[in-house]
């Protein structure tokens, strides 16, 4: 029996730093309905407001169990396609669907993509500190909770400048210092390997923030410390470089968070430049094409690491681990551990114990949403401060 998409809601909630977007389809069989993951947290009034406005009444009438068609019919269906916003919203619905085609089949999301090939997802926390010793009690901390996959960063993305000189006059914001993070990082990773040997796996994100050229020479320098992967070494705008931090060294490349595209991961993939797909599972449209781009991933040697931090609310947190526990090419899983209200708040999330990620046993994506307390949590709504980004020269940078 064909059941039909009665009703598209939006969930908009900030329980911890984050504000977050959860789309719910009501379904027209009584009681069942599914829930996805539309969040982008600095821009969810747009995205928000693209749901109410122009996918629900698009939306209802649609038989629920048409994912693919569906997904097709919504990328072109606006004209203009494939940027952030419209693609997050697409991941909504689309997550929601999938949890809704669990749950008629009594089934979690991972068997219908084709079963586990693992029991629980490996994951990594995010180790900081002010001073390379602090960092180094930062990881300790981890490896004590069972984890053996740590990134490590000191000050933040970009560290924390101490030998700024601005110009006159300049604007207040995030300043950073490329020399010297390049510099301090590297002093920061001598010190760690030093103390802790090369058992435990370290990851690193440079944050886009260095010239290309630089980026080349840091990655190069990075070798010897034998990272589990350097993420984000290049913009999105400059991925061509990659082919040159290919030919200096060996040090695995993780990449993607920031793709919107096909045609941005399509070149890295097939030309073998990176080893870590990073895209952002609840902005590149959901499960859909975060299921084929596995699979294509998987002909070229490429690994899964999809973003995981805390601005992918819980609900999408669940999606990647269907997809992390069904893919033979499953790399590493982003964790970003929530605060206990926000467990209350989302029955069903995904537990992390001795460094791996297990679902619920519930079918579909096993994860719901107690609106009563998600209200409770209004969004604020402020410019944000720390992706104003400077250089030493007051310029704006990438964040
Ligand atoms: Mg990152």
């Amino acid at each position: 029996m064909s059941i039909q998409i009665k009703d598209v809601q939006t969930i908009l909630t900030q329980p911890a730093g984050s504000r977050l977007v959860i789309v719910k389809i009501i379904t027209s069989d009584d009681g069942l309905y599914g829930l996805g993951c539309a969040t982008f947290t600095q821009r969810f009034h747009a995205v928000h407001t693209a749901i109410e406005q122009h996918f629900k009444p698009f939306l209802i009438g649609r038989d629920v169990d048409r994912i693919e068609e569906t997904w097709q019919m919504l990328m072109v269906n606006g004209y203009w396609r494939n940027g952030p916003v419209l693609n997050n919203a697409i991941s909504g619905v689309d997550q929601a669907l999938w949890d809704i085609k669990g749950k008629r089949a009594g089934m979690p999301v991972y068997q219908l993509l084709g079963g586990k090939c693992r029991e629980g997802a490996a994951v990594y926390g995010h180790a900081g500190g002010d001073t390379p010793e602090a960092v180094v009690d930062s990881i300790r901390q981890f490896e004590e909770q069972g984890y053996r996959y740590i990134r490590c960063q000191m000050g933040g993305y970009g560290g924390k400048a101490s030998t700024l000189v601005k110009p006159e006059g300049a604007p207040e914001g995030a300043y950073y210092n490329r020399k010297e993070y390049m510099m301090n990082h590297l002093r920061m990773f001598e010190h760690i390997r030093a103390e802790m040997g090369f058992e435990v796996e370290l990851l690193h994100d440079i944050h886009e923030r260095l010239h290309p050229i630089e980026a080349v020479g840091f990655a190069k320098d990075m070798e010897e410390f034998k990272l589990f992967f350097l993420e984000d070494a290049l913009a999105p705008e400059d991925i061509e470089w990659f082919r040159h931090i290919r030919q200096q060294c060996a040090t695995p490349q993780a990449m993607g968070e920031l793709f919107n595209h096909p045609h941005e991961w399509t070149p890295l993939i097939e030309g073998r430049l990176i080893d870590f797909m990073r895209m952002h599972v609840s902005q590149m449209g959901g499960i859909t094409p975060a299921r084929n781009v596995a699979a294509f991933g998987q002909m070229y040697g490429v690994r899964t690491a999809w973003h995981g931090p805390g601005d992918t609310s819980p609900v999408g947190h669940a999606a990647n681990l269907h997809l992390d526990l069904w893919a033979p090419n499953f790399g590493i899983q982003e964790w970003c551990r929530f605060p206990e209200h926000v467990y209350e708040m989302f029955p069903g999330l995904p537990e992390v114990r001795n460094g791996y990620m297990y679902p619920s046993d519930g079918p579909g994506l096993g994860i719901d949403i107690d609106e009563d307390l998600a209200a409770k949590y209004p969004c604020a709504n402020e410019v944000i401060g720390w992706t104003q980004t400077r250089l030493p020269d007051g310029s704006p940078a990438r964040p």
